[in-house]
């Protein structure tokens, strides 16, 4: 299956997750040259698309593509340390380890980790890189390159540290770089890769690392210098209740009141985690337009608590999800994500919260809306990009449940199909687009590599 000839599915489940949240339960999905020429309900028009190929839809439900917010791809090398950790720890016991990065391993531990998260469903992926060891070489260019071969829309963020130990940071000083180095990096990345246009396969974002790991001054030319670039900005905000000391105690302000004043609170941020926020700082957070990553496995992998989903939704904010990186979450998949997040609202309320089409709607359109992509991803819809995941739901795992969107959200759905732009990813639940095997033993010897140095 190729991108330029029409693809037909009929007969399967239609979930649009688009404003309306319309569904079709014997729709047809059409796509044709990279976008959706049709979605509807009964079977698609036989005559509009002469020598199309056909799927039957039957047993299948057809989504978005997901969308993952927030992730960095090279921890899939690091996958298994200091698995009884909370975040600074753990931090602490991977700095060193991470150290030892280069593109050679980045790029095998990207290629590995982005196959991944296409079997499990994602079209577009971001990815916060902010590991530049001194001499470690075109760290960005390796994943973009991963990217590229695998298939996936990606977009790359231009992250930094640059606050060391010495200074009062929790990097160790070789691992972060200087102010001016950064900022010239960013730029450069951007003028490299960044695609503005909408059916773009590669954006760059600008984000510095954390509270902890970077300087409020490079924070602020970070934010001035997205704005004349015209590019997004992310960063990790509010993840523990030890990052809301260290801003207590350093800055004298929550990591939201510290955002604001920075400049780093608006339409064109979007913040990964947003675990420990005051009423008052959801209300600035959605009253802002600032959009938020939600990562409820990695968040309950390290034990720092879990987002307050359903308090940011009934604000207004918008929310996307994300698998964050692998080292806090060894299993990666990106449609666990919605169950996790259904699961962890529902325990952080002691009763009902998010419903599993929000779960949907946040892995899809919510998460099209932090990258700044609502208008052309996130929705079934005549004239968006084919980004789109198929999902069988009749399977052992699935058949009896009557409604498609619970088995995707709370059962066990196995992807059929992906496609990106029209390009099938996945066909028949296989990677077309490299050799898992190979990825797999590829990533095993990075893996043995980047341990011992
Ligand atoms: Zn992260």
């Amino acid at each position: 299956m190729t991108g330029s000839g029409a693809v037909i599915i009929d007969g399967c489940y239609v979930a649009c997750a688009d404003e309306a949240g319309r569904e079709f339960p014997a729709g047809h999905v059409v796509a044709q040259d990279g976008r959706i020429a049709a979605v509807g309900a009964g079977p698609a028009d036989p005559g509009r698309w002469p020598g199309a190929l056909r799927i039957n839809g039957t047993g299948l439900l057809v989504t978005p593509g997901l969308v993952n917010t927030h992730h960095h791809l090279y921890q899939w090398i690091t996958r298994g340390y200091a698995t009884d950790a909370t975040l600074f720890g753990w931090l602490t016991a991977l700095y060193p380890v991470w150290a030892r990065l280069t593109p050679e391993l980045l790029s095998d531990a990207a290629a590995a980790n982005l196959a991944w998260m296409a079997l499990t469903g994602c079209t577009t992926t971001m990815d916060h890189h902010y590991v530049f060891p001194r001499g470690s070489g075109d760290l960005l260019a390796a994943e973009i390159e991963a990217a590229r071969r695998i298939g996936l829309r990606f977009h790359a963020t231009r992250g930094s540290m640059n606050l060391g130990k010495s200074d009062g940071g929790l990097p160790p000083d070789p691992l972060v770089e200087s102010h001016d180095g950064i900022l010239a990096a960013c730029q450069d990345a951007v003028g490299r890769w960044h695609d503005p246009a909408p059916d773009a396969m590669t954006r760059i974002a600008l984000a510095p690392c954390s509270p902890f790991s970077v300087t409020g001054e490079l924070m602020r030319d970070c934010a001035a210098l997205a704005r004349e670039l015209g590019v997004r900005l992310h960063t990790h905000l509010a993840e523990t209740s030890d990052e809301e000391s260290y801003c207590q105690e350093r800055h004298g302000m929550t990591p939201v009141e510290y955002a604001e004043s920075l400049g780093w609170l608006g339409p064109d941020v979007w913040l990964a985690h947003c675990v420990h926020l005051s009423d008052a700082a959801v209300g600035r957070i959605a009253s802002t337009g600032t959009g938020v990553a939600h990562c409820p496995t990695s968040n309950g992998r390290l034990g720092s608590g879990t987002a307050p989903v359903r308090a940011l939704l009934d604000a207004g904010a918008m929310v996307g999800l994300g698998v964050d990186g692998s080292a806090s979450n060894e299993s990666g998949r990106m449609i666990d994500e919605l169950h996790q997040a259904l699961l962890a609202a529902r325990v952080l309320a002691q009763g009902p919260s998010v419903s599993a089409r929000e779960c949907l709607a946040m892995a899809t359109l919510g998460g099209a809306r932090c990258l700044g992509r609502a208008a052309e991803l996130g929705s079934l819809e005549t004239g968006k990009l084919a980004d789109l995941a198929v999902w069988r739901v009749d399977h052992l795992a699935g058949a009896g449940i009557a409604d498609p969107v619970v088995t995707l959200v709370f059962g066990a759905p196995e992807l059929e199909y992906l496609f990106v732009g029209g390009r099938a990813v996945v066909d028949g639940g296989v990677l077309t687009t490299a050799d898992p095997a190979a990825l797999a033993v590829a990533a095993a010897l990075a893996s043995a590599v980047i341990a011992v140095g």
